[in-house]
């Protein structure tokens, strides 16, 4: 039987209809607007985009949102003040500062200055160590988008065994401690890995988070499984968009690649997944919708925790 594709829109839009309703609400009954401060520095143009749909799903949700952009050459200090002058700041619920930072900047102290209680991003090690305890935390945005389109999904995480291919702090651990609160037994894999097929192949939900194109292959997965591609990779090569997709869908990607010179693709090899997995999410169009439903979320959390509410 053909895999069932998880698309990640529909439940990006009820998480996005949840939230609205809770803001209105906070808004009537308290009186509050929750506010993200987005801080963006330099002129990465992948950062721009992201930073460009945070600012404007804030205001599609009846957020409010102040947006910071900094010049490539600021000065460390400086990025630490502005850092600082958000936490002071009463009208500021969330801070996110868009990564990755030039060089001059010392990421993990620019991280560990934002206050944990406005911490959206989850990255702080106060958060970090939080999630790990299974105590309430505010939890990176892409693996709790992960366990939202599972749950959603209806897919069935207790009991299961998990693998996920990745440990970055962004995705892979924090994904890890999730899975781990919802009762799945965890494997983490990564580069060091012996026989990585031989332990994937296991999994009742594989989850992708390597950034390698199309890395996962039949092989890689058990039949019936659940896989997850956290994975995005652009792709400008007609070869690799021959081996991970089926005829009709070469033809759109071919087309992507001449009008903006590359497709977006995931982790995980589509064409492959769709043979032996039960279920899998595309790219795009999967995870990564889920993404920014969970940062706003994230904000409206801080904004009740930080107010007693
Ligand atoms: P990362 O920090 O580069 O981590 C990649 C992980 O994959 C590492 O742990 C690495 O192992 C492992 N890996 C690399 N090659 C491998 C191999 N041959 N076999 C097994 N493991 C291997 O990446 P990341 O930030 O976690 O992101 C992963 C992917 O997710 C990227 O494509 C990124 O663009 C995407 N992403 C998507 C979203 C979203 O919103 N959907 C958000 C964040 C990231 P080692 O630790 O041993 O090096």
């Amino acid at each position: 039987m053909a895999a069932k594709i998880l698309g990640g829109k529909e439940i990006a839009d009820a998480i996005k209809a949840e939230i609205r309703a809770e803001i209105e609400d906070l808004a009537e009954v308290h009186g509050i607007v929750p506010c993200l401060a987005v801080v963006r520095v330099g002129d990465d143009p992948a950062s721009a985009v992201y930073v460009g749909n945070k600012v404007k799903t804030s205001e599609e949700l009846g957020l409010a949102s102040i947006h910071h952009h900094l010049p490539a050459a600021v000065e460390h200090s400086d990025l630490l003040e502005l850092v600082r002058s958000l936490n002071e700041r009463d009208d500021v619920d969330g801070i996110l500062v868009q990564l990755p930072l030039p060089p001059q900047i010392d990421e993990s102290e620019i991280l560990e200055a934002i206050d944990p209680e406005k911490d959206v991003d989850g990255f702080h090690p106060v958060n970090v160590g939080r999630l790990s305890q299974g105590r309430e935390s505010l939890v990176p945005c892409t693996p709790a988008g992960v366990i939202e389109i599972l749950k959603r999904s209806g897919i069935a995480i207790a009991g299961s065994h998990a693998v996920i291919v990745g440990r970055s702090n962004i995705v892979g651990k924090p994904m890890a401690m999730l899975l781990l609160q919802e009762n799945a037994t965890v494997t983490i894999c990564h580069s060091r890995t012996r026989d990585l097929a031989s332990i994937t192949s296991q999994a009742d939900i594989l989850i992708a988070a390597i950034g390698r194109p199309g890395f996962v292959r039949g092989e890689h997965i058990k039949e019936g499984a659940t896989v997850i591609d956290v994975g995005i990779n652009k792709v400008s090569d007609a070869g690799t968009v021959g081996e991970l997709f089926d005829a009709a869908e070469i033809d759109k990607r071919l087309r992507a690649i001449e009008n903006r010179g590359f497709t977006l693709v995931g982790d995980v090899n589509p064409k492959e997944a769709a043979e032996k997995a039960g279920a899998y999410t595309p790219v795009p169009g999967g995870v990564g919708l889920l993404t920014i439903a969970m940062l706003m979320r994230n904000t409206v959390e801080a904004a009740k925790r930080i107010r007693g509410i």
